[in-house]
């Protein structure tokens, strides 16, 4: 039996957004380690009740993004898909803590790809969250069969943080599915930090990258997680073992209840650098950051630093 010993520290005992981690993740922490970057993710602290200026319950403005209960558009080309309300962890730096998941319930017959179907220019549906893979497997897969029979869509992309803490969830049904479909089929990990992997996990991505699934990585770029160097680079080696490209080191959005995990944006800067520097271009991601109404993620660079009297990390 493997328990979180949460005696003394700051942590929340009542956390509005309750605490949810499984025990293959918790089998990954260092214990007796409260600095652990992997308890650092998943443990409520005081500091999520302190309100901060600036940081919005939902910065990112994804309700006005909607299309239909189920279903939202960001960017050209492509939909998503909140495909489930649920997640195997609950992440303390969330950017959908605050999420209505309530108005995005739909049934099985996934009423909001008629969207997709009356738009030839959607050539790739993404399915979020939530987890999408905490959906049963008789549940995914009617949902992609959906999807492949709309004949303009070719890319299928799923956001999963679930098989980084419970790889187990990679099974051979699961593949099938995946590997099965006309789509060209992308997963997109979540990992924050090379403790993270462990043999389970490597066995569970080689299962998806022997099925010609291409796999990628986006993580947050989190305070006392990996706003590191060393830590990021660890990370980038660590991915490639195990056949994963990393692809995007997101600026964590501003969203309530998550600003001690807060990196400015010249720390960023800085920190990219820094791993330019020590790693080959493929394994760099590029350093994002999500803001509203903008026709892609913008990438950051020293570039994108604002005059420092007018930054809003100055205040945080
Ligand atoms: S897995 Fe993703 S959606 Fe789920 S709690 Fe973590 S960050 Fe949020």
């Amino acid at each position: 039996m493997l328990e979180l010993s949460l005696d003394g520290g700051d942590w929340d005992p009542n956390p509005a957004f309750p605490m949810r981690v499984p025990l293959p993740y918790i089998s990954r922490m260092r214990r007796g380690d409260r600095s652990d970057p992997l308890l650092r993710q998943v443990v409520p602290e005081l500091a999520e009740k302190v309100s901060v200026l600036g940081f919005e319950p939902d910065p990112l403005q994804e309700a006005s993004a909607t299309l239909a209960p189920g279903l939202m558009q960001k960017y050209r080309g492509r939909v998503l898909v909140i495909a489930a309300e649920n997640c195997a962890v609950n992440c303390r730096y969330c950017f959908r803590r605050n999420f209505p998941y309530a108005h995005h319930r739909h049934d099985s017959t996934f009423p909001m790809l008629d969207h997709v179907r009356d738009d030839p220019s959607i050539r790739e549906v993404i399915l979020s969250g939530g987890d999408p893979l905490i959906m049963p497997d008789e549940r995914l897969s009617i949902l992609v069969a959906n999807i492949e029979d709309i004949p303009h869509v070719n890319r299928l992309r799923i956001h999963t943080r679930l098989p980084v803490v419970i790889p187990q969830r990679i099974s051979e049904p699961l593949i099938e599915i995946l590997a099965n479909t006309r789509l060209n089929t992308v997963v997109v990990a979540h990992f924050n930090h090379a403790n993270e992997i462990d043999e389970n996990v490597a066995v569970a991505f080689g299962a998806l990258r022997q099925a010609g699934i291409t796999l990628l990585n986006q993580s947050v770029l989190l305070a006392g997680v990996n706003d590191d160097d060393v830590t990021l680079c660890d990370l980038s080696e660590a991915l490639f073992e195990i056949g994963i490209l990393p692809y995007y080191l997101h600026l964590p959005d501003r969203v309530k209840g998550t600003s001690h995990f807060h990196v400015g944006i010249d720390t960023a800067v800085r920190l990219h650098g820094a791993i330019q520097s020590k790693l080959p271009g493929y394994l760099v991601p590029k350093l994002v950051q999500e803001t509203p109404g903008r026709p892609a993620k913008e990438l950051i660079t020293s570039d994108s630093l604002p005059p420092a009297s007018t930054r809003i990390d100055t205040l945080v």
